[in-house]
C-alpha cells in the first residue's frame, strides 16, 4: 500500500498508463475535500475531468466537504453506464469519484474499462468498510483492480484519543450490529448517525460520553 501524497500532482509524461486509485477511510477523515482538492489541481493544469458522487451528504448532485468546500457533480444512479457517460462528452482525461463506496460493482468494472480502453485517470474515494465492518462490494472490487491503494492519513480520533479506524451507526444512542448496508445519514444528530470509533470500542460497541447534539433535557 502506497502512502504517497495524495495532493502531490505531476504532469503527465508522454505515454503513460492511465491509472485507477483508490483513496480510502473513515468518515470525516477529508475524502471529500481531497476530492475536491485533487479536482482543482487537475483543472489547473488544464486537464478537462468530471466529478461524481453519490448519496453526499448535502442530499443532491454536488460533492460538499464538511470544511464548506462544494461543486456540482453528476450524481451516479444505479443504472448509470459510466463509459457511456465518459463517451458522451468530447475529451475526458480524468474522473474523480467520491462515495465510489457506493456505485455497483459494475460500475466499478466500468471505471477500469475507462482507465484501460480509453486512457481516463480515475481517482476514486470512499469508505472501505460499512457499519458492521464489513467491507462494501463496490470498497473492495476497487481493493483488487486499484494500480495504488491510499489510506488517507488525516486523524480522525476515536473518543478515547485512539486512531478512528471504523464507522458505527447509531440508532437512538446504541450501536447497530445489523440492518441494511446503505443509511444515509450525517455524523451529527439525528435519529441514525455514525460515528468513528477505534478497533477496541467498535468491537466492545463503547461510544464513550454521549454526543453533545444527543444530549437532551429532561423535562420537569
Ligand atoms: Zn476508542
Amino acid at each position: 500500500m502506497s502512502e504517497l501524497s495524495a495532493l502531490s500532482f505531476t504532469p503527465a509524461p508522454p505515454h503513460r498508463d492511465a491509472v485507477l486509485r483508490f483513496f480510502y477511510g473513515p468518515m470525516d477523515c477529508g475524502k471529500s475535500t481531497l476530492a475536491l482538492q485533487m479536482n482543482y489541481n487537475h483543472g489547473r493544469q488544464g486537464r478537462r475531468g468530471l466529478v461524481l458522487t453519490k448519496h453526499d451528504r448535502s442530499g443532491g448532485p454536488r460533492v460538499t466537504s464538511r470544511i464548506g468546500l462544494g461543486l456540482s457533480a453528476v450524481e451516479v444512479t444505479e443504472d448509470l453506464d459510466l463509459v457511456r457517460l465518459v463517451l458522451a462528452h468530447d475529451q475526458i482525461d480524468y474522473l474523480i469519484c467520491d462515495e465510489a463506496c457506493f456505485y455497483t460493482v459494475a460500475q466499478i468494472e466500468q471505471l477500469a474499462d475507462l482507465v484501460d480502453e480509453h486512457g481516463v485517470d480515475v481517482y476514486a474515494f470512499g469508505l472501505a468498510s460499512d457499519f458492521r465492518s464489513r467491507m462494501f462490494p463496490a470498497a473492495q472490487r476497487l481493493f483488487e483492480l486499484a494500480d495504488e491503494v491510499c489510506r488517507l492519513q488525516v486523524e480522525v480520533l476515536c473518543w478515547c484519543g485512539r486512531q478512528g479506524r471504523l464507522n458505527a451507526r447509531v440508532v437512538d444512542g446504541v450501536m447497530a450490529r445489523t440492518g441494511e448496508q446503505v443509511v444515509i445519514a450525517d455524523t451529527d444528530g439525528a435519529q441514525v448517525h455514525y460515528r468513528v470509533l477505534c478497533r477496541r470500542h467498535y468491537r466492545t460497541g463503547d461510544l464513550g460520553a454521549p454526543h453533545p447534539d444527543q444530549l437532551t433535557v429532561s423535562p420537569v
